[in-house]
């Protein structure tokens, strides 16, 4: 299952509130809040996972 880059919860596309392409990719989010702080700062979201132990698995799920 795809996950909402911005708080992380994971998401039925079919049901995901607002999507957003992202370097090629499509993203999901729970939400157009969610959708509206990705697109102010795309970077720092995917940056801040970089950082993490689980990174590669989350973004795999984020950019499947
Ligand atoms: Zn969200």
């Amino acid at each position: 299952m795809p996950v909402d880059p911005v708080c992380r919860k994971e998401l039925d596309p079919l049901r995901a509130s607002a999507t957003a392409s992202y370097k090629g990719h499509t993203l999901y989010f729970c939400s157009l809040r969610c959708k509206d702080e990705f697109q102010r700062n795309p970077g720092m979201f995917i940056r801040g996972a970089t950082s993490e132990k689980k990174k590669e698995g989350f973004l795999k799920r984020v950019f499947r």
